[in-house]
């Protein structure tokens, strides 16, 4: 069984299931951050398990073709792969994208060797509930 290698915009990954491929495209397309849960409810009608969901998860984030960011004790699944901050609103629960500030660490800051990444999520009402 060959498959033919072709390239899209993501970067290369490692083998791709149909279960996997609609997890990918689950997260790539809802871009609300969902939990694994959220995807496997979204999943349900292609009977997808929740094992399968995280497990598959766990390899796209893994692979880099997803990220994660942790949100309330939860992991989230994020369609935004570049460096990113995020808000969420503390009424409705929304988390949204928002640009980061400057991420180099600031001069006063001592024993970190390099700056690999940053998690930045402002709080406060949306629009819609403030
Ligand atoms: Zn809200
Ligand atoms: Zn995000």
């Amino acid at each position: 069984m060959s498959k033919p290698t072709q390239r899209h915009d993501a970067p290369p990954v490692r083998r791709m299931t149909k279960q996997k491929q609609a997890i990918f495209d689950n997260v790539m397309n809802r871009c609300d951050h969902p939990t694994a849960q959220e995807v496997h409810e979204a999943l349900a009608p292609l009977g997808i398990g929740l094992a399968t969901v995280y497990r598959n998860l766990a390899i796209l984030a893994n692979d880099g073709v997803i990220s994660t960011v942790e949100h309330e004790g939860e992991v989230r699944y994020d369609c935004n792969n570049e460096a990113h901050g995020h808000a969420t609103c503390t009424s409705c629960g929304r988390l949204w994208d928002i640009p980061l500030p400057d991420t180099k660490a600031p001069s006063t800051v001592t024993g970190l060797a390099d700056v690999e990444g940053v998690e930045w999520t402002l709080r406060g009402l949306c629009t819609a509930c403030a």
